[in-house]
């Protein structure tokens, strides 16, 4: 096993400027010396090879292992320290495994794989609640080298039909069911009717059977995760050393502005950039404990549950149930048991716990946490003030997408101690050449205040998609083919940049409103209406209009509904958000209706599904839903809308 010694030339510190810099002026140089964060079992010949762009290839030529780095090194170095720890509050159990253990586990895994006959190159499809077996499954998967592609448990099986034919699996790992807010969620029937949906066929389901949910076996098809577990017990099976740019795994999108695009990403890359972000980003070390709060199902899941924590050797903290389950406590609880250090977070959660008395935080010692990250939608003034204030800890907002696994902007606090700006995910990470472009015209807005789309120039830094899994053309067309004659890559979201370099997410592209010639982001319209006190939540979109072009409709959720209830306290709510708006942005901003409702639809990942909400009220189909959490929040809207 050689690690690749760092080059000579070694990073300044307490200067993120000049390491920012160098990471974009000498990405072989930069990446060389990060790509010595991980074990290489041969060394690569070339850092970049960017001779077919958009396509980039990292780390040409060298072999490695996400599931050596993640777990088999530290066995190795550690074995003895927490690696998985487990907890649910929805079945009240709780494991712990070392490093060691988690090792044998994942080997037991990979071998009851390969005994069906998966290899490298082999698709698995994981349907998983959040249990250790779905992370053990991710692993062994990584370790033979076969592609893994997780689906958020409980998807329903329309959805779940269309990935089992995109993925193609020769296997696929699912439980009996998951829990949520202790109700028995079965997944057995959902999965069989999937994969009778389905033209592809898998060759077999190796079931997870927690004994909550009654299910129909397949014979010949299904197989008992236990029996086999028991039948691998002693079964020893080494890593497969892969080629850099080899699959690691695919992964769908949100679904928040359209149909889910199949993510594919790397082995040595991914491996590479979640490392150095663990270290310089997020500041974890060996022996610490992680706790992201997020799901197996999405990216951050992936990045933060699974592989950034274990490579760099801390304990991560898997937890099932809900943010307010037993109490509003929970989360806080366990930061002060495990003595979590780093926490990873959504907006969409601590949304959540606001809702809640604030004494729950103040009850635990949360002394061993350094920093709450917080990703996945803008952050709020209201709610970052909020949560910095109850916790008394650091919030760091950090901007990005699963296309690239891994921060576009944030505060490299590791590289430099930068404080954070309240409404600002923070500024270009390394390796990304962020711009901002003018839409229509391509050229790059360079002074500050200036609103643009945000780009990256190619190529993407390690640990980005490769390309949309089978899907060459839609990576090109999707991603690289919307800023006038640049290949350019548009993350679809518009921003602005301070003199400071930071920059502030002011929404997505296509959730502009063009109001009698007035460009006006949802988002802007959303934080004044949001102000209002007694509004929990809102939605703005923009709605064709005969005279205008498009009008803002916006659908809130009020804290105190009663207030709405009856006609006359419903215009008069209206009204006083009207006058807000008004005052905050000027009349032109002003929605043309407010509408309010009791949920609002959101995808399962808590994103708001603006696209959905402008569809009916358009009288148009919303298209795909497959990512939906509440299909009742629509047809809220469709009845007061009359579609
Ligand atoms: P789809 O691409 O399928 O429509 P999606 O974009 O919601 O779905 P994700 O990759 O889960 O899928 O989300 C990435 C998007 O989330 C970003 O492009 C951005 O719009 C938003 N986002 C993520 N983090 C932040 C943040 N810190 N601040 C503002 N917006 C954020
Ligand atoms: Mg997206």
């Amino acid at each position: 096993m050689s690690s690749i010694p760092g080059s000579a030339s070694p990073q300044v510190p307490g200067d993120y400027a000049s390491f920012y810099q160098r990471s974009v002026e000498q990405p072989e140089a930069f990446w060389r010396e990060q790509a010595a964060l991980i074990e290489w079992q041969t060394p690569f010949q070339q850092a970049c090879d960017y001779g077919r762009p958009p396509f980039a290839k990292w780390f040409v030529g060298g072999t490695t292992n996400l599931c050596h780095n993640a777990v088999d090194r530290h066995a190795r170095d550690r074995g003895d320290q927490n690696a998985l720890i487990w907890v649910s509050t929805e079945v009240k159990e709780e494991r712990i495994y070392s490093f060691r253990e988690l090792q044998r586990e994942v080997e037991r895994m990979a071998a009851i794989l390969q005994a069906q006959g998966v290899g490298q190159g082999d698709r698995v499809l994981i349907y998983m609640p959040m249990i250790p077996e779905a992370a053990f499954a991710m692993l062994a998967c990584a370790r033979i080298g076969a592609i893994h592609s997780v689906v958020f448990g409980g998807f329903a099986s329309v959805s779940l039909a269309s990935r089992i034919d995109d993925a193609s699996p020769k296997l696929i790992v699912s439980a009996d069911a998951g829990s949520r807010s202790g109700k028995v969620v079965p997944y057995k029937h959902l999965l069989d009717e999937a994969i009778q949906l389905a033209k592809h066929k898998p060759q077999a389901v190796l079931m997870v059977d927690r004994g909550l949910a009654a299910f129909e076996r397949v014979a010949g098809r299904d197989l008992d995760y236990a029996a086999q577990r028991e039948q691998h017990k002693d079964a020893q099976v080494p890593c497969a050393w892969l080629e850099s740019n080899a699959v690691s795994y695919t992964l769908y999108t949100s679904g928040t502005t359209g149909k889910p695009k199949g993510v594919q990403r790397d082995v040595g890359g991914y491996a590479v950039a979640l490392a150095a972000s663990m270290k310089h980003i997020y500041c974890g070390n060996a022996g610490e404990t992680y706790f992201s709060t997020s799901d197996i199902g999405w990216v951050v899941g992936h990045s933060y549950i699974i592989y950034g924590p274990l490579i760099a050797g801390m304990a991560t903290l898997m937890y099932e149930g809900l943010p307010t389950v037993p109490d509003a406590g929970i989360w806080w609880q366990l930061v002060e048991r495990f003595k979590v250090t780093v926490m990873f977070s959504a907006p969409t959660a601590v949304r959540v716990l606001k809702k809640q008395d604030p004494a729950y935080l103040a009850k635990y010692d949360l002394s061993s946490l350094r920093a709450l990250f917080l990703a996945g939608e803008p952050l709020d003034e209201p709610t970052a003030t909020w949560i910095a204030q109850s916790l008394g800890r650091p919030i760091i907002d950090n901007y990005w997408q699963t296309e690239t696994g891994w921060p576009i902007l944030s505060i490299a606090n590791g590289v430099e101690k930068k404080p954070s700006k309240f409404g600002s995910p923070g500024v270009a990470m390394y390796g990304y050449k962020v711009k901002l472009l003018n839409e229509s015209t391509g050229e790059e807005l360079t002074g500050a205040n200036q609103k643009g789309v945000v780009a990256i120039e190619g190529p993407l830094p390690p640990g980005c998609l490769q390309t949309v899994w089978g899907d060459d053309a839609r990576f090109v067309n999707t991603y690289w083919s919307s800023i006038p004659d640049k290949l350019v890559y548009s993350t679809f979201d518009w921003g602005i940049r301070d003199e400071d370099g930071y920059y502030y997410i002011l929404g997505r592209t296509d959730d502009v409103i063009n109001v009698a010639g007035h460009r006006l982001g949802t988002r802007e319209i959303e934080e004044s209406i949001a102000s209002h006190p007694n509004v929990a939540e809102v939605a703005v979109v923009g709605v064709a209009d005969a005279l205008k072009g498009q009008v803002a409709m916006a659908f809130a959720v009020l804290k105190d509904a009663s207030r709405a209830a009856t006609e006359e306290g419903a215009r008069q709510q209206e009204a006083e958000i009207m006058k807000r708006v008004d005052e905050q942005l000027g009349a032109v901003a002003r929605p043309a209706r407010v509408r309010f409702v009791s949920v609002l639809p959101k995808t399962r990942s808590g994103k708001l599904l603006r696209r959905a909400i402008q569809a009916v009220c358009e009288q148009r189909d919303p298209g795909d839903l497959t990512t939906i959490e509440d299909p009742t929040a629509l047809q809220q809207i469709r009845s007061l809308v009359g579609g």
